[in-house]
Protein backbone atom coordinates (compact mmCIF):
# COMPACT_ATOMS: atom_id res chain seq x y z
CA UNK A 1 0.00 0.00 0.00
CA UNK A 2 2.42 2.50 1.41
CA UNK A 3 4.71 1.98 -2.39
CA UNK A 4 1.55 2.72 -4.48
CA UNK A 5 0.70 5.47 -2.38
CA UNK A 6 3.92 6.71 -2.64
CA UNK A 7 4.81 6.50 -6.53
CA UNK A 8 1.32 8.21 -7.24
CA UNK A 9 2.40 11.18 -5.00
CA UNK A 10 5.70 11.45 -6.32
CA UNK A 11 3.85 11.70 -9.72
CA UNK A 12 2.15 14.43 -8.52
CA UNK A 13 4.74 16.35 -6.57
CA UNK A 14 3.74 15.37 -3.26
CA UNK A 15 5.87 14.91 -0.06
CA UNK A 16 4.63 12.18 1.47
CA UNK A 17 6.16 10.59 4.69
CA UNK A 18 4.66 7.60 7.63
CA UNK A 19 4.50 9.02 10.79
CA UNK A 20 4.84 8.35 14.34
CA UNK A 21 4.44 4.78 16.05
CA UNK A 22 4.32 3.29 12.85
CA UNK A 23 8.15 4.05 12.37
CA UNK A 24 8.68 3.38 15.86
CA UNK A 25 6.86 -0.49 15.42
CA UNK A 26 8.35 -0.79 12.14
CA UNK A 27 11.98 -0.57 13.58
CA UNK A 28 10.98 -2.17 16.52
CA UNK A 29 9.72 -5.11 14.44
CA UNK A 30 6.48 -5.12 15.56
CA UNK A 31 3.10 -5.05 14.23
CA UNK A 32 1.32 -2.33 13.50
CA UNK A 33 -2.49 -1.35 13.71
CA UNK A 34 -2.97 1.73 11.63
CA UNK A 35 -0.95 3.48 9.56
CA UNK A 36 -0.52 7.60 10.01
CA UNK A 37 0.86 9.63 7.14
CA UNK A 38 1.48 13.32 6.39
CA UNK A 39 1.77 15.67 3.59
CA UNK A 40 2.85 18.82 3.33
CA UNK A 41 0.28 19.36 0.69
CA UNK A 42 -2.23 17.70 -1.56
CA UNK A 43 -4.02 16.42 1.40
CA UNK A 44 -7.37 16.05 -0.21
CA UNK A 45 -5.90 14.62 -2.94
CA UNK A 46 -4.19 12.09 -1.20
CA UNK A 47 -7.09 10.76 0.70
CA UNK A 48 -9.11 10.65 -2.39
CA UNK A 49 -7.20 8.92 -4.40
CA UNK A 50 -6.79 6.50 -1.05
CA UNK A 51 -10.42 6.03 -0.99
CA UNK A 52 -10.71 5.87 -4.27
CA UNK A 53 -8.09 2.63 -4.57
CA UNK A 54 -9.11 0.85 -1.46
CA UNK A 55 -12.61 2.07 -0.68
CA UNK A 56 -14.08 2.12 3.04
CA UNK A 57 -15.38 5.13 4.72
CA UNK A 58 -13.70 8.43 4.90
CA UNK A 59 -14.09 10.77 7.68
CA UNK A 60 -12.56 14.48 8.16
CA UNK A 61 -12.40 15.96 11.75
CA UNK A 62 -10.33 18.59 13.74
CA UNK A 63 -9.91 22.21 12.87
CA UNK A 64 -7.18 21.09 10.54
CA UNK A 65 -8.92 18.30 8.37
CA UNK A 66 -7.28 15.18 8.93
CA UNK A 67 -8.86 12.81 7.01
CA UNK A 68 -9.24 9.14 8.53
CA UNK A 69 -9.69 5.99 6.21
CA UNK A 70 -11.37 2.77 7.42
CA UNK A 71 -10.42 0.28 4.83
CA UNK A 72 -12.42 -2.86 4.48
CA UNK A 73 -9.21 -4.96 5.52
CA UNK A 74 -9.91 -2.95 8.92
CA UNK A 75 -6.68 -0.87 8.80
CA UNK A 76 -7.39 2.59 9.72
CA UNK A 77 -4.90 4.88 7.57
CA UNK A 78 -5.04 8.74 9.36
CA UNK A 79 -4.00 11.56 6.63
CA UNK A 80 -2.98 14.94 7.82
CA UNK A 81 -1.19 17.75 6.54
CA UNK A 82 2.49 18.58 8.90
CA UNK A 83 1.50 21.29 11.50
CA UNK A 84 3.08 22.76 14.41
CA UNK A 85 1.28 23.78 17.64
CA UNK A 86 1.16 26.21 20.40
CA UNK A 87 -0.04 25.59 23.48
CA UNK A 88 -1.37 29.18 24.76
CA UNK A 89 -1.84 27.24 28.45
CA UNK A 90 -0.99 24.41 30.35
CA UNK A 91 -3.17 21.26 29.42
CA UNK A 92 -5.45 23.42 26.73
CA UNK A 93 -5.69 21.97 23.23
CA UNK A 94 -3.08 23.46 21.16
CA UNK A 95 -3.30 26.68 18.26
CA UNK A 96 -2.43 24.52 14.94
CA UNK A 97 -0.29 25.74 12.08
CA UNK A 98 0.49 24.69 8.68
CA UNK A 99 4.04 23.67 9.17
CA UNK A 100 7.34 21.53 7.77
CA UNK A 101 7.93 18.21 8.19
CA UNK A 102 10.73 19.07 11.15
CA UNK A 103 8.15 20.90 13.13
CA UNK A 104 5.64 18.23 13.02
CA UNK A 105 7.93 16.05 14.57
CA UNK A 106 8.99 18.63 17.01
CA UNK A 107 4.89 18.82 18.04
CA UNK A 108 4.80 14.64 19.07
CA UNK A 109 4.69 13.41 22.15
CA UNK A 110 8.51 11.66 22.56
CA UNK A 111 11.44 11.39 20.76
CA UNK A 112 10.86 7.13 19.79
CA UNK A 113 7.30 8.82 18.29
CA UNK A 114 8.90 11.48 16.37
CA UNK A 115 10.50 10.02 13.17
CA UNK A 116 9.32 9.62 9.94
CA UNK A 117 9.67 7.29 6.83
CA UNK A 118 9.43 9.00 3.12
CA UNK A 119 7.41 7.09 0.91
CA UNK A 120 8.39 9.34 -2.33
CA UNK A 121 10.46 7.54 -5.15
CA UNK A 122 13.31 9.56 -4.83
CA UNK A 123 13.99 8.92 -1.16
CA UNK A 124 12.05 6.04 -0.86
CA UNK A 125 12.45 4.09 2.51
CA UNK A 126 14.15 7.02 3.79
CA UNK A 127 14.51 7.67 7.85
CA UNK A 128 13.76 11.39 8.98
CA UNK A 129 15.25 11.40 12.40
CA UNK A 130 16.19 14.78 13.52
CA UNK A 131 15.73 14.38 17.38
CA UNK A 132 17.51 11.08 18.08
CA UNK A 133 14.50 8.63 18.11
CA UNK A 134 16.44 5.73 16.83
CA UNK A 135 18.85 5.34 19.04
CA UNK A 136 16.61 5.69 22.16
CA UNK A 137 14.66 3.52 20.63
CA UNK A 138 17.98 1.34 20.57
CA UNK A 139 18.66 2.24 24.06
CA UNK A 140 14.93 1.25 25.14
CA UNK A 141 14.40 5.28 26.64
CA UNK A 142 11.77 7.56 26.62
CA UNK A 143 12.62 11.00 26.31
CA UNK A 144 10.29 13.99 25.57
CA UNK A 145 11.41 16.49 22.70
CA UNK A 146 11.39 19.62 24.89
CA UNK A 147 11.37 20.79 28.72
CA UNK A 148 7.53 21.84 28.64
CA UNK A 149 6.61 18.78 26.84
CA UNK A 150 4.43 17.79 30.03
CA UNK A 151 2.67 20.95 30.89
CA UNK A 152 1.81 21.25 27.57
CA UNK A 153 0.27 18.45 27.21
CA UNK A 154 -0.38 16.24 30.30
CA UNK A 155 -2.04 12.98 28.85
CA UNK A 156 1.71 12.80 27.94
CA UNK A 157 2.40 11.40 31.35
CA UNK A 158 -0.33 8.88 31.01
CA UNK A 159 0.82 7.75 27.33
CA UNK A 160 4.11 7.20 28.94
CA UNK A 161 3.42 5.10 31.21
CA UNK A 162 1.11 3.33 28.78
CA UNK A 163 4.67 3.28 26.13
CA UNK A 164 6.77 2.32 29.85
CA UNK A 165 4.91 -0.68 30.14
CA UNK A 166 3.83 -1.83 26.77
CA UNK A 167 7.60 -1.91 25.74
CA UNK A 168 9.65 -2.23 28.57
CA UNK A 169 11.64 1.04 28.27
CA UNK A 170 13.11 3.28 30.40
CA UNK A 171 12.54 7.07 31.69
CA UNK A 172 15.13 9.31 30.21
CA UNK A 173 16.25 10.97 33.33
CA UNK A 174 15.50 14.62 32.45
CA UNK A 175 12.25 13.70 31.03
CA UNK A 176 11.50 11.86 34.64
CA UNK A 177 12.21 15.23 36.28
CA UNK A 178 9.60 17.21 33.61
CA UNK A 179 7.37 14.65 34.40
CA UNK A 180 7.41 14.87 38.02
CA UNK A 181 7.60 19.31 38.46
CA UNK A 182 4.29 18.29 35.89
CA UNK A 183 2.78 16.38 38.60
CA UNK A 184 4.27 18.26 41.32
CA UNK A 185 2.28 21.56 39.69
CA UNK A 186 -0.89 19.71 39.31
CA UNK A 187 -0.91 20.21 35.42
CA UNK A 188 -2.61 16.22 34.81
CA UNK A 189 -5.94 18.22 37.20
CA UNK A 190 -6.00 20.65 34.39
CA UNK A 191 -7.56 17.94 32.06
CA UNK A 192 -10.79 17.40 31.27
CA UNK A 193 -12.72 14.45 32.21
CA UNK A 194 -13.07 13.17 29.10
CA UNK A 195 -8.98 13.37 27.82
CA UNK A 196 -8.55 11.49 31.07
CA UNK A 197 -11.53 9.34 30.65
CA UNK A 198 -9.69 8.51 26.93
CA UNK A 199 -6.20 8.16 28.78
CA UNK A 200 -7.80 5.13 30.84
CA UNK A 201 -9.19 3.57 28.11
CA UNK A 202 -6.49 3.36 26.24
CA UNK A 203 -4.48 1.77 28.85
CA UNK A 204 -6.91 -0.63 29.23
CA UNK A 205 -6.62 -1.63 25.39
CA UNK A 206 -3.13 -2.75 26.48
CA UNK A 207 -2.64 -6.34 26.07
CA UNK A 208 -1.74 -5.97 29.76
CA UNK A 209 -2.19 -2.92 31.23
CA UNK A 210 -0.78 -4.24 34.66
CA UNK A 211 2.52 -2.75 34.13
CA UNK A 212 1.51 0.40 33.01
CA UNK A 213 -1.29 1.08 35.83
CA UNK A 214 1.34 0.51 38.31
CA UNK A 215 3.70 3.31 36.88
CA UNK A 216 0.78 5.54 37.66
CA UNK A 217 0.19 4.38 40.78
CA UNK A 218 3.75 5.08 41.52
CA UNK A 219 3.83 8.01 39.69
CA UNK A 220 0.65 9.42 42.18
CA UNK A 221 -1.62 9.54 39.20
CA UNK A 222 -4.31 6.89 39.79
CA UNK A 223 -6.07 9.01 41.97
CA UNK A 224 -6.96 11.61 38.97
CA UNK A 225 -9.10 8.75 37.39
CA UNK A 226 -11.22 8.83 41.24
CA UNK A 227 -9.90 10.04 44.57
CA UNK A 228 -10.56 6.66 45.77
CA UNK A 229 -9.51 4.42 42.47
CA UNK A 230 -8.23 1.12 43.79
CA UNK A 231 -6.61 -1.62 41.40
CA UNK A 232 -4.58 -4.07 43.40
CA UNK A 233 -3.00 -6.03 40.64
CA UNK A 234 -3.86 -8.66 37.72
CA UNK A 235 -7.50 -8.98 36.64
CA UNK A 236 -6.92 -8.43 33.34
CA UNK A 237 -7.77 -12.16 32.36
CA UNK A 238 -10.34 -10.60 29.12
CA UNK A 239 -8.75 -8.66 27.08
CA UNK A 240 -11.92 -5.97 26.08
CA UNK A 241 -11.11 -2.81 27.86
CA UNK A 242 -14.77 -1.85 28.95
CA UNK A 243 -14.94 -5.59 31.30
CA UNK A 244 -11.57 -4.56 32.39
CA UNK A 245 -12.58 -1.48 33.46
CA UNK A 246 -16.34 -3.05 34.85
CA UNK A 247 -13.85 -5.58 36.73
CA UNK A 248 -11.74 -2.12 38.77
CA UNK A 249 -15.36 -0.36 39.54
CA UNK A 250 -16.59 -3.68 40.93
CA UNK A 251 -13.61 -3.77 42.95
CA UNK A 252 -13.82 -0.68 44.13
CA UNK A 253 -17.37 -1.14 45.60
CA UNK A 254 -19.75 2.30 46.57
CA UNK A 255 -16.91 4.36 45.15
CA UNK A 256 -16.51 2.44 42.58
CA UNK A 257 -19.92 3.31 41.74
CA UNK A 258 -19.28 7.05 41.76
CA UNK A 259 -16.44 6.34 39.58
CA UNK A 260 -18.67 5.01 36.85
CA UNK A 261 -20.69 7.94 36.96
CA UNK A 262 -17.73 10.53 36.55
CA UNK A 263 -16.81 8.89 33.87
CA UNK A 264 -19.55 9.56 31.71
CA UNK A 265 -19.83 6.56 29.36
CA UNK A 266 -22.26 5.33 26.47
CA UNK A 267 -25.17 4.58 28.24
CA UNK A 268 -25.45 0.88 27.15
CA UNK A 269 -22.17 0.49 28.76
CA UNK A 270 -22.70 2.13 31.86
CA UNK A 271 -25.86 0.45 32.04
CA UNK A 272 -24.20 -3.04 31.70
CA UNK A 273 -21.79 -2.16 33.87
CA UNK A 274 -24.66 -0.97 36.78
CA UNK A 275 -26.05 -4.46 36.54
CA UNK A 276 -23.03 -6.19 36.97
CA UNK A 277 -22.68 -4.48 40.26
CA UNK A 278 -26.82 -5.27 41.19
CA UNK A 279 -26.15 -8.92 40.45
CA UNK A 280 -22.59 -9.06 42.77
CA UNK A 281 -24.33 -7.28 45.59
CA UNK A 282 -27.58 -8.98 45.63
CA UNK A 283 -25.54 -12.41 44.98
CA UNK A 284 -28.74 -13.70 43.16
CA UNK A 285 -29.19 -14.58 39.54
CA UNK A 286 -30.72 -11.32 37.28
CA UNK A 287 -34.59 -10.83 36.54
CA UNK A 288 -33.72 -10.64 32.74
CA UNK A 289 -30.82 -11.52 30.47
CA UNK A 290 -27.96 -9.87 31.42
CA UNK A 291 -25.88 -8.07 28.46
CA UNK A 292 -22.94 -9.79 27.10
CA UNK A 293 -20.53 -7.63 29.31
CA UNK A 294 -21.98 -7.27 32.74
CA UNK A 295 -21.60 -11.26 32.31
CA UNK A 296 -17.93 -10.95 31.06
CA UNK A 297 -17.30 -8.62 34.21
CA UNK A 298 -18.79 -11.50 36.92
CA UNK A 299 -16.95 -13.64 35.19
CA UNK A 300 -13.62 -12.20 35.69
CA UNK A 301 -14.78 -11.55 39.19
CA UNK A 302 -16.17 -14.62 39.99
CA UNK A 303 -14.56 -17.25 38.03
CA UNK A 304 -16.12 -20.11 39.03
CA UNK A 305 -19.39 -18.79 38.71
CA UNK A 306 -21.91 -21.47 36.94
CA UNK A 307 -23.74 -19.95 33.42
CA UNK A 308 -26.75 -21.05 35.43
CA UNK A 309 -26.15 -18.28 38.17
CA UNK A 310 -25.27 -15.79 35.46
CA UNK A 311 -28.59 -16.59 33.51
CA UNK A 312 -32.40 -15.29 33.65
CA UNK A 313 -33.96 -16.28 36.62
CA UNK A 314 -35.73 -19.71 35.37
CA UNK A 315 -39.55 -18.56 36.86
CA UNK A 316 -41.41 -15.85 36.83
CA UNK A 317 -44.28 -13.84 38.51
CA UNK A 318 -46.70 -16.06 35.83
CA UNK A 319 -45.47 -19.29 37.65
CA UNK A 320 -46.67 -17.72 40.93
CA UNK A 321 -49.68 -16.74 39.60
CA UNK A 322 -50.74 -20.60 38.37
CA UNK A 323 -49.10 -21.65 41.56
CA UNK A 324 -52.62 -20.06 43.06
CA UNK A 325 -50.05 -17.62 44.93
CA UNK A 326 -52.55 -14.13 45.20
CA UNK A 327 -50.35 -11.53 43.67
CA UNK A 328 -48.67 -8.85 46.46
CA UNK A 329 -45.30 -8.72 48.25
CA UNK A 330 -45.11 -12.21 48.85
CA UNK A 331 -44.44 -12.81 45.04
CA UNK A 332 -41.17 -10.53 45.00
CA UNK A 333 -39.89 -12.08 48.32
CA UNK A 334 -40.24 -15.68 46.69
CA UNK A 335 -38.64 -14.56 43.44
CA UNK A 336 -35.89 -13.11 45.09
CA UNK A 337 -35.14 -15.92 47.09
CA UNK A 338 -35.51 -17.98 43.72
CA UNK A 339 -33.24 -15.75 42.14
CA UNK A 340 -30.46 -15.91 45.10
CA UNK A 341 -30.82 -20.28 45.02
CA UNK A 342 -30.62 -20.10 41.61
CA UNK A 343 -27.13 -18.07 42.39
CA UNK A 344 -26.11 -20.56 44.44
CA UNK A 345 -26.66 -22.96 42.50
CA UNK A 346 -29.72 -24.88 43.93
CA UNK A 347 -31.42 -25.65 40.52
CA UNK A 348 -30.20 -25.40 37.02
CA UNK A 349 -32.90 -26.10 34.84
CA UNK A 350 -36.77 -24.64 34.76
CA UNK A 351 -38.02 -27.65 35.97
CA UNK A 352 -36.46 -28.19 38.88
CA UNK A 353 -36.71 -24.53 39.60
CA UNK A 354 -40.28 -24.73 39.41
CA UNK A 355 -40.07 -27.70 42.00
CA UNK A 356 -37.92 -25.63 44.66
CA UNK A 357 -40.53 -22.99 44.13
CA UNK A 358 -43.52 -25.70 45.12
CA UNK A 359 -41.29 -26.76 47.66
CA UNK A 360 -41.04 -23.01 49.33
CA UNK A 361 -44.42 -22.30 49.28
CA UNK A 362 -45.97 -25.14 50.44
CA UNK A 363 -43.59 -24.78 53.69
CA UNK A 364 -44.77 -21.29 54.16
P1 LIG B 1 -0.30 3.19 19.66
O1 LIG B 1 0.69 2.17 19.20
O2 LIG B 1 -0.75 3.01 21.07
O3 LIG B 1 -1.42 3.49 18.69
P2 LIG B 1 0.91 5.61 18.69
O4 LIG B 1 2.29 6.10 18.99
O5 LIG B 1 0.62 5.14 17.31
O6 LIG B 1 0.58 4.51 19.77
P3 LIG B 1 -1.30 7.44 18.54
O7 LIG B 1 -2.07 7.93 19.71
O8 LIG B 1 -1.97 6.59 17.53
O9 LIG B 1 -0.02 6.75 19.15
O10 LIG B 1 -0.70 8.71 17.85
C1 LIG B 1 0.07 8.66 16.67
C2 LIG B 1 1.25 9.60 16.80
O11 LIG B 1 0.79 10.93 17.04
C3 LIG B 1 2.19 9.28 17.96
O12 LIG B 1 3.14 8.32 17.62
C4 LIG B 1 2.81 10.64 18.22
O13 LIG B 1 3.81 10.94 17.28
C5 LIG B 1 1.66 11.59 17.96
N1 LIG B 1 0.88 11.87 19.19
C6 LIG B 1 -0.24 11.26 19.61
N2 LIG B 1 -0.68 11.80 20.76
C7 LIG B 1 0.19 12.78 21.07
C8 LIG B 1 0.27 13.72 22.13
N3 LIG B 1 -0.62 13.74 23.12
N4 LIG B 1 1.28 14.61 22.11
C9 LIG B 1 2.17 14.60 21.10
N5 LIG B 1 2.16 13.75 20.08
C10 LIG B 1 1.18 12.85 20.05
Amino acid sequence: MVKIIGAWASGKNISIWVVGGCVRDWILKRPTKDLDLVVEKGLEEVSRFCSKKWGGTLESFGQFGTKRLYLRSGLRLDLARTRAEIYSRPAVLPEVSTASLEKDLWRRDFTVNAMAVCLNSSAWGELVDHYGGCADLKKGLLRVLHAQSFRDDPTRIWRAARFLGRFGFRLESSTQESLEEAVRLGYPRLLSRERVRGELMRILEEKDPTRALGTLKKWGLTPFFHPKFRWDGGDFKDPEPYVRLGVICLKMGESGKEFLRSLNLERPVSQAISAAFEVAERLASPRMQLPELSRKILVCLIPHISPSALAPLRVNGRDLSQMGIPSGREYSQLLTKAAQAQWRGEFSNRSEALRWLRRLHSRR
